[in-house]
């Protein structure tokens, strides 16, 4: 891997791969001092031109628990607003000698634009672009869900897919980024995907997607779901009336209380409720819902670093060959040597 730009052409022996390396890395995170050598004097920018805090605090601690240096680069307020363009900005950073540029942009395309554009010799990382995708979310759903059902077998998570699973995604398909890179990333990973939401956030072509359509939430429900992640209604993206009010909405769609009692009902014990974040409590989730054991919110913020120390260890390693034989083993050179001992000298 020289980029990470989508989860739609990644791999599943390249996810896998990224996923087991995440495995090793939140086990850093258990130990007492969590940080790793092994990107001591590499240069990663976080190179924002969208509002987040969460996730570039979450990539600014991956890549500080690796010991790498950290540029924070806001667009807003920067010469960017002076209207400097990608490629000045870009060629800033290559003169900056950045190793990695970790992009958040509002234009779908942005980060692909980048890595492709000859102006920088860094890896890219997409952090979400327009209504693309945000394969790092995509990610540590993945690996959430992993070891959800892992703990359920009692087995360990490093190595296994998603295969059985059902995952159902449920609201406002049409401007998330987050659905996207899930919907390609869960299917490559074996699990069956399904989508509800009103028609009017629906995307057109979702037809032509792997995976089955709702227009009523209760009917998907009916279908028995491993877990069911919320999308937040994205109010800053809607330049029209998608749905006729807010309480309506919720009515329809938001996880209330209601539904979040009908899962008990339904026996569905081991059923998990996801949210990327931020979420609208009392829109698309209740705080009930929000905050019951069944939640796994806090999972995914806490899985994010280690998946996103999983990317940058892998791009920046050195290791950024595409295996050609997806269906070959894991191969021992994938496995990066400094984690190979725990602190007691114990093999994780
Ligand atoms: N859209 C942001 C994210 O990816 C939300 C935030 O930064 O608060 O998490
Ligand atoms: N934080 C996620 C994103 O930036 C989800 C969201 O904003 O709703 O796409």
């Amino acid at each position: 891997m020289k980029h990470l730009l989508s989860t739609q052409d990644l791999s599943a022996r390249n996810a896998l791969r990224l996923l087991n390396v995440a495995e090793e890395m939140a086990a850093v995170g258990q130990r007492e001092i969590k940080k790793l050598p092994a990107l001591r004097g590499r240069t990663v920018v976080n190179l924002f031109f969208e509002d987040s805090t969460r996730t570039r605090i979450s990539f600014e601690a991956a890549a500080k628990r690796l010991s790498a240096d950290v540029i924070n680069f806001a667009a807003k307020g920067s010469s960017v607003s002076k209207g400097e363009s990608l490629k000045d900005t870009a060629q800033t950073l290559e003169a900056m000698s950045a190793d990695a540029v970790v992009i958040r942009h509002p234009a779908s395309g942005a980060p692909a634009r980048l890595a492709a554009s000859g102006w920088i010799d860094a890896a890219v990382v997409n952090a979400g672009d327009g209504t693309h995708e945000h394969p790092t979310q995509a990610l540590l759903d993945a690996f959430t869900l992993r070891r959800h059902w892992a703990k359920l077998d009692g087995t360990p998570s490093a190595g296994t897919t998603l295969a059985g699973m059902k995952v159902l995604i449920v609201g406002d398909v049409l401007h998330s980024r987050v659905a996207r890179s899930n919907v390609w990333l869960l299917t490559t990973l074996g699990a069956e995907v399904l989508l509800a939401g009103p028609p009017t956030l629906l995307p057109v072509g979702v037809g032509a997607w792997p995976c089955t359509v709702y227009y009523n939430l209760d009917d998907a429900l009916a279908q028995r779901p491993d877990a069911v992640m919320m999308l937040r209604l994205q109010a800053e993206r809607m330049n029209a009336a998608f749905f006729p009010s807010t309480r309506e909405y919720s009515r329809r769609w938001g996880f209330d209380d209601g539904r979040l009692a009908l899962l008990d009902t339904m026996g569905l014990d081991d059923t998990v409720i996801m949210h990327p974040g931020p979420m609208n409590r009392g829109l698309e989730i209740s705080s009930a819902a929000a905050d019951s054991p069944r939640s796994t919110v806090l999972a995914q913020v806490r899985n994010g670093v280690s998946v996103r120390m999983a990317a940058l260890y892998l791009l920046l390693s050195g290791d950024s060959q595409d295996d050609p034989q997806d269906d070959q083993p894991e191969n021992q050179a994938d496995q990066p040597d400094q984690l190979a001992t725990t602190p007691e000298g114990r093999t994780p």
